[in-house]
């Protein structure tokens, strides 16, 4: 049987199917090989030795990688100049781990795809942070972390929102959601949290920050929400919102938490919205 050696990347391809055709050049060496000379009417002519199945090496030790593979053609490619071998397939195998690694490979890719999906299925669709489902999911792993006494839960509520679609219409309300979800997407990570939309104009950010520092660092967010316009072609848009601030220490589990975070944002509305009220 014919044996050809290859480089390994070329042997992983063959073995992997990733090529269907090996070609040779047309040297001295495969002409030698190959071509099988004939005397018809006192011409010679020269007819392509054909190979039901091939060997091909990796290395030409006894424990290089090696395949036997059918050969389904050789033809000679004029416009290459090249021999062209049609590979059909897989026969025998020897010392390759490739299946192996074929099934490693798989694997990861599948639990990559799998990862992205997730984090799909726990992001809002508009503002791209994170959902309620998520929320849930995290409230149940933060409540049971050493650090929980530092958990505190911020509720966020845009003021009169229900204006802007009203003046603007809801494609502009959309753009003012992205905008208000990147703004506290910005403070969350320096309140060493994340920002969860709760629905609609509603957004919580879960962190951990001791609570002394805490009053100054949602001001800072307040202020920086408002300080921006959004273009807009009638007049620039600016938003406010109402914060309400509960923690964990002083409630009896992660639901009452957020309970009263909604709660503690009514009494901000209430004394006149653009504020930050604690439980
Ligand atoms: P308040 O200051 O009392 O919170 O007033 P508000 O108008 O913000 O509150 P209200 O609950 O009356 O209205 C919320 C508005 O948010 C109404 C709704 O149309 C709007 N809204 C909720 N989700 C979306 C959304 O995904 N896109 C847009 N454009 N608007 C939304
Ligand atoms: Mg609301
Ligand atoms: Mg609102």
């Amino acid at each position: 049987m014919q044996r050809i050696s290859v480089s390994k990347e070329l042997f992983e391809d063959i073995l992997l199917k990733r090529v269907s055709i090996l070609t040779k050049e047309n040297n001295k060496y495969w002409k030698k090989v190959l071509l099988e000379p004939k005397i018809i009417d006192d011409n010679i002519e020269y007819s392509i030795k054909q190979f039901d199945a091939l060997t091909i090496t990796n290395g030409l030790g006894k424990e290089d990688p090696s395949l036997v593979i059918e050969c389904k053609q050789i033809k000679y490619s004029s416009s290459k100049d090249c021999f062209e071998f049609f590979l059909g397939k897989v026969i025998e195998q020897k010392n390759t781990n490739l299946e192996e690694n074929y099934k490693d490979n798989l694997i990861e890719q599948l639990l990559k795809e799998k990862e992205i999906l997730e984090d799909k299925m726990n992001r809002d669709h508009l503002t791209k942070t994170y959902n309620r489902r998520k929320m849930e999911d995290d409230l149940e792993i933060f409540s049971r972390q050493s650090n929980s006494s530092f958990l505190s839960a911020i509720f966020i509520d845009a003021d009169r929102f229900k204006g802007i679609n009203d003046i603007f219409g809801h494609e502009v309300g959309d753009k003012a959601l992205i905008y208000l979800a990147q703004k506290l997407k910005k403070h969350a990570q320096i309140l060493n949290g994340e920002v969860y939309r709760y629905g609609g104009e509603e957004f919580i950010i879960l962190c951990f920050i001791p609570k002394k520092h805490i009053i100054q660092k949602l001001n800072d967010l307040k202020e920086d929400i408002k300080s921006e316009k959004i273009y807009h072609s009638l007049r620039d848009i600016s938003i406010t919102v109402s914060m309400g601030v509960s923690f964990f220490s002083d409630a009896k589990n992660a639901k009452e938490m957020i309970q009263k975070a909604d709660f503690t944002v009514y009494r901000a509305k209430n004394k006149g919205r653009d504020r930050i009220e604690f439980t």
